[in-house]
């Protein structure tokens, strides 16, 4: 049993700078003063990833990995990190968007490069929401696209519970059928869950695959949802950050009201909208409604416990009816605590806990996940980690390395 992680990022640098990326990875797009998601990320988890598998883990963060690691030294089994140069085509990926909106795509990447060349600003930022648009933007968008069919691929190849983990930038969850959307343009897990679905390889011979997509990201999976909405043999539940005020603005608690500015300073934890913020003229963003799209809403920030118990008490049983055959998670690192995007309230064990858990529930099912969010370079190594390790490992085996798993564990038996 082992974990292959599959990413598009092609020039590993252990020594980079994570900060200061533009020479990085899928690299002439973002400079990190202006956008929040950036080539640096995916570096980042890489170390991380590399960290884990090396058991080199400085010590500082060894206190924050204490409860999982339990101060065992031996070493993982090898983990395998493979770069993927697969870049579906844009008839492919009619399979989640609008011929449309990808045409609309390359014609900005193309105005892009138009500008590049030019000398000038070679940003266009008025595509989608919170969305710029360079020169390398769409091929990253497609490679990302590419390491998640690869993921899908190995998963569905495996014969001994062999997981995979696509460590994929741009992210894609808020990325919609015919809209680009909080650094997000083409919606990876989804895409991969259709993929996954109408694969030749049939788990159960005569009837499609069937897909669940586990969003744990801070914010909603409004992109993952709208391409999946109605789909057959899919489901999607999205556990999610919902901001703590009411348009009166009677019980907002996220950010100070600053009366000059007439706005909430340090208050971005929300996105997308999911109710209109008159003071900096956002409209809301409607979350789509379907039979199979499952939202788990969570009013502020929560204490670990709480999101435990309500994934175990209301997600877990959804899962057992919908009974998978593959399981995908979308794993936004935002939602770690303390976060400056997000911070709903996960604990690095949290993390290990949910995914670990659900390996155990279906033990015949094909476990994999895509990186999301995630802004703060500590819980990139504090919280990635635990989540690869926890598909990592024998999901069966009793040893009691997190001592928070051992609490949870009788509630993931199948
Ligand atoms: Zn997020």
């Amino acid at each position: 049993m082992a974990l292959t992680i599959v990413t598009n990022e092609s020039s590993f640098d252990p020594n980079a700078n994570l900060t200061g990326d533009r020479h990085l990875g899928t690299r002439d797009r973002f400079d990190s003063s202006t956008q929040f998601d950036y080539p640096g990320k995916a570096v980042g988890c890489l170390k991380a990833a590399k960290m884990l598998q090396g058991r080199t883990i400085p010590s500082s963060i060894q206190s924050i990995w204490g409860p999982i690691l339990d101060g065992e030294k031996r070493l993982l089994d090898p983990i395998t990190i493979t770069c993927t140069s697969r870049m579906p085509d844009l008839n492919d990926l009619e399979r989640g968007h609008d011929r449309q909106y990808l045409k609309d795509l390359q014609a900005s990447v193309e105005k892009s490069k138009a500008c590049a060349e030019a000398s000038a600003d070679p940003f266009i930022s008025d595509f989608g929401k919170e969305a710029d648009i360079t020169p390398g933007t769409l091929d990253a968008a497609r490679l990302a696209v590419g390491a998640a069919y690869d993921t899908v691929d190995i998963l569905l190849r495996s014969k001994h519970g062999d997981t995979a983990f696509g460590l994929v930038w741009p992210p894609g969850h808020h990325a919609e059928r015919d809209l680009a959307m909080g650094f997000c343009y083409l919606s990876n897990a989804a895409l991969a869950a259709l993929y996954g679905r109408d694969h030749i390889t049939q788990l159960r011979p005569g009837h499609p695959n069937r897909v669940i997509v586990v969003d744990i990201d801070h914010h909603r999976g409004n992109g993952t949802a709208d391409v999946l909405a109605n789909q057959a043999n899919t489901l999607l539940i999205d556990i999610s950050y919902r901001s703590p005020y009411d348009e009166s603005r009677q019980r907002y608690t996220d950010g100070q009201y600053d009366a000059n500015q007439c706005r909430y300073l340090n208050a971005g934890n929300e996105y997308p909208y999911s109710r209109p913020d008159r003071d900096w003229g956002l409209e809301a963003h409607p979350m789509p409604v379907a039979s199979n799209i499952v939202s788990v809403e969570f009013e502020g920030e929560q204490r670990p416990e709480t999101i435990m118990m309500r994934f175990i008490d209301q997600v877990l049983p959804i899962m057992k009816s919908f009974s998978p055959d593959i399981v995908l998670w979308s794993v936004g690192l935002d939602s770690a605590m303390g976060d400056p995007l997000g911070g709903l309230g996960n604990l690095p064990s949290s993390f290990y806990t949910m995914l670990r858990g659900v390996r155990l529930l279906f033990p015949d099912a094909r476990h994999g996940g895509f990186l999301e969010g995630g802004y703060d370079e500590q819980r990139w190594f504090t919280c990635l980690p635990p989540a690869l390790l926890a598909l990592h490992e024998q999901p069966q085996d009793a040893g009691n390395r997190c001592k928070l798993f051992a609490k949870y564990r009788h509630h993931f038996l199948p």
